[in-house]
């Protein structure tokens, strides 16, 4: 049995020809699945019995089941527990962007490529449990599906992608650049809508810059100094700031994108005037826009939110120093909206 997510809808049409049927009976099968968002072979009407029985046989469709859904208050942010065939859990993310002219909705989807994660940054719900395993590609292409059965209701589909749940993509960098490429063949959703973010993987930054396929590249940063990353994001011990700084450098030499740095703000660690100047250092030459994201105050946790005021200041020195920054709140805190939150709930 093959997972029709593993397929191009091109692969589609040779694997049912091939098998003896008209192509016409793939773009049909297509079409059920990309705009219809049917998944059941039995539901889909219009397919004669031989051609069900084939697909009974030989392929297989969303593995994937929605355990739990919670949906903030405005209903922007839907966060989803899926089980998987092995009965280990991942979540995804639906944010969405509402317009005043609604052509300018975005629907942005952030899913996850592992189940766990190794590089355990201590303020991450999904670093505790360490890596269960990696996601294939199909897992990942199925996430975009079930977001778009969902979105239906709506009207809408989901039009980014975003590499930025549970795991770190460059630690299964084939299988996450197979879905990407499956993502943009049969969702239409084009490189420059699709962000990689990693936690820093010098690696791996390196060698998405020499394929050229221009995704967006959002590097976890967080610090401005070695001493606090290494303890923030403990890869930097691996691959500390200044090489990390240069591959980001050679990435957008390559691609001539603009990079973004992702910046967890936490009270009394590293919002100090000097993080600011460090930073703006740091990234000097370097065509990119930084996210702050607050961080969510859990109980007992040692993070804490900063006051307002320090956040706003921050982000002004930072602009003083020419660093273009936005303040991004955490979408879906009331849904345990931070990335493993919900899973490891769902654990205990
Ligand atoms: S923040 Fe990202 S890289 Fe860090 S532990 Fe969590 S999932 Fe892994």
């Amino acid at each position: 049995m093959i997972n029709f997510f593993k397929l191009s809808k091109e692969d589609v049409i040779k694997k049912i020809t091939a098998a003896g049927f008209p192509a016409f009976r793939g773009k049909q099968l297509i079409d059920w699945i990309y705009n219809k968002n049917v998944f059941e072979v039995e539901s889909m009407t219009n397919l004669d019995k031989s051609f069900k029985e084939y697909l009974d046989n030989n392929i297989k469709f969303v593995t994937l089941e929605t355990i739990k859904l919670n949906e903030d208050e405005k209903g922007d942010t839907i966060k989803f527990l899926l089980l998987l065939g092995d009965r280990n859990t991942v979540e995804m993310v639906i944010m969405r962007y509402k317009d005043k002219d609604s052509s300018k909705n975005r629907n942005t989807l952030c899913l996850s490529s592992q189940v766990g994660c190794k590089v355990k940054c201590p303020f991450c719900a999904t670093g505790t449990s360490g890596l269960v395993r990696n996601l294939k590609a199909e897992e990942i292409v199925q996430q975009v599906s079930i977001a778009n059965a969902y979105l239906k209701q709506f009207d809408a589909k989901i039009n980014n992608i975003v590499f930025m749940g549970m795991g770190e993509p460059f630690y299964n960098i084939d299988e996450v650049l197979h879905a990407a490429l499956l993502i943009k063949e049969n969702y239409e959703i084009s490189n420059r809508k699709i962000t990689i973010s990693t936690s820093g993987i010098v690696d791996g930054i390196k060698e998405l810059a020499n394929k050229d396929l221009k995704y967006v590249l959002a590097i976890s940063l967080h610090a401005p100094t070695d001493r606090i990353r290494d303890y923030l994001v403990p890869v930097n011990k691996k691959y500390p700031l200044n090489e990390l700084i240069k591959a980001c450098r050679y990435y957008q030499l390559k691609t001539k994108k603009r990079i973004t740095f992702e910046y967890i703000m936490i009270d009394s660690m590293n919002i100090w005037p000097d993080d600011a100047r460090q930073l703006a250092n740091l990234l000097k030459g370097i065509d990119c826009h930084i996210n702050g994201i607050p961080v969510n105050s859990v109980s007992g946790s040692e993070f804490k939110r900063p006051k307002k005021k320090d956040i706003y200041s921050f982000k002004k020195l930072c602009e003083e120093y020419g660093l273009s920054f936005s303040i991004r709140e955490e979408k879906g805190t009331d849904i345990d909206g931070a990335c493993g939150q919900l899973r490891n709930k769902e654990r205990k």
